[in-house]
């Protein structure tokens, strides 16, 4: 039994912390929304006043929270709010789950080690539905015994976990597939359009595509038509799945990479501003499959 600290209850945080109950863990958490904090409570989740009593005995912190402001400013505090490093034992293993940029990520590491901790980044995919099932992939960054240490207390949150290498790595892992996941959304959604206007049925696009060289996860799991793939969130009204926002959240960080190492990543730049332009409307909600509506509205403009 390990003694965790998890600093952000929410849509993630909640079932990731329960679920390390389950484990058998002992798990304190903390929340700045009182609302969170009961549902954690009911998990059978301690839960603390503050963050920095929530970490002051725990072996392992856990945050997971919005963006990298928000875990830079819990790391080191703010105003008259103590920091979480300030707070914490010497030598306490800090695992941030939240997907923020990587360069946020290595200065989270920074300041960790600059505080006498140890740290890692551990990103994840798989949503709420992978959080709540503990079937999360987990994208690991930081020194290799630390990854060691943390290990079982990960698989009691996720099934796939993989050790991607030093700081800020876990988060350059997530942040190229969801690239990679965001483009070709688009490119099945536009194929989908394209033959829709020749004159091709969805299910006749599908057959060939998926078993030919188009085929991808963007459309032989996530289709952004009803039909072909009964599972996907098409045929559910566009209910995510993975909402638009948080895929505009994510080529937003994509693009700050980008920027940071010069990458001639055209397509990335371009899906981000399509996802942007998606999630400042009724995208913002629903699956981001659901871009496949911009695209054929914008082709009848
Ligand atoms: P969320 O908004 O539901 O949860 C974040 C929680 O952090 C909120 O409950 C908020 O009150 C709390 N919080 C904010 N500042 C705090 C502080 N200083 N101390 C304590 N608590 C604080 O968001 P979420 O959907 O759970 O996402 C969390 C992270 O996981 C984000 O970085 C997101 O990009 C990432 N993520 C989300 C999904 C998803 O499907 N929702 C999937 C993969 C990754």
């Amino acid at each position: 039994m390990t003694s965790i600290a998890f600093i952000g209850l929410g849509h993630m945080g909640g079932p990731m912390a329960a679920n390390l109950v389950k484990a058998g863990h002992e798990v304190t958490g903390f929340d700045v929304v009182p609302a969170a904090l009961e549902t954690a409570q009911a998990a059978g989740i301690a839960v603390a006043p503050s963050g920095a009593k929530a970490v002051a005995s725990a072996d392992i912190v856990i945050t997971m929270l919005p963006s990298g402001h928000h875990v830079l400013e819990a790391y080191n505090g703010s105003g008259s709010t103590r920091g979480l490093l300030g707070a914490a034992r010497p030598g306490t293993l800090f695992i941030d789950s939240s997907t923020i940029a990587v360069d946020e990520s290595r200065a989270a590491h920074a300041a960790a080690t600059a505080a006498g901790h140890r740290s890692l980044d551990a990103p994840v995919s798989g949503g709420v539905v992978g959080a709540e099932n503990a079937t999360l992939a987990l994208m690991v960054g930081g020194a290799e015994a630390d990854f060691a240490e943390a290990l079982p207390v990960l698989e009691a949150m996720g099934r796939r976990i993989v050790h991607c290498g030093g700081p800020g790595l876990g988060q350059a892992a997530k942040v190229c597939n969801n690239m990679i996941l965001g483009v070709t959304q688009i490119a099945v959604a536009e194929a989908f359009v394209l033959g829709e206007r020749l004159g091709l049925t969805h299910q006749a696009l599908f057959d060939v595509a998926s078993n030919a060289t188009g085929q991808c996860w963007a459309l032989t799991t996530n289709c952004p038509v009803p039909g072909p793939v009964p599972t996907s969130p098409a045929n559910n009204d566009y209910r995510p799945g993975f909402a638009g926002a948080l895929m505009s959240k994510d080529l937003g960080l994509a693009a700050q990479a980008i920027a940071l190492t010069g990458v001639d990543a055209k397509l990335g730049l371009l899906a981000g501003g399509i996802y942007g332009d998606f999630a400042a409307g009724e995208g913002a909600g629903q699956d981001f499959s659901g871009v496949i509506k911009m695209i054929r509205s914008e082709s009848d403009a």
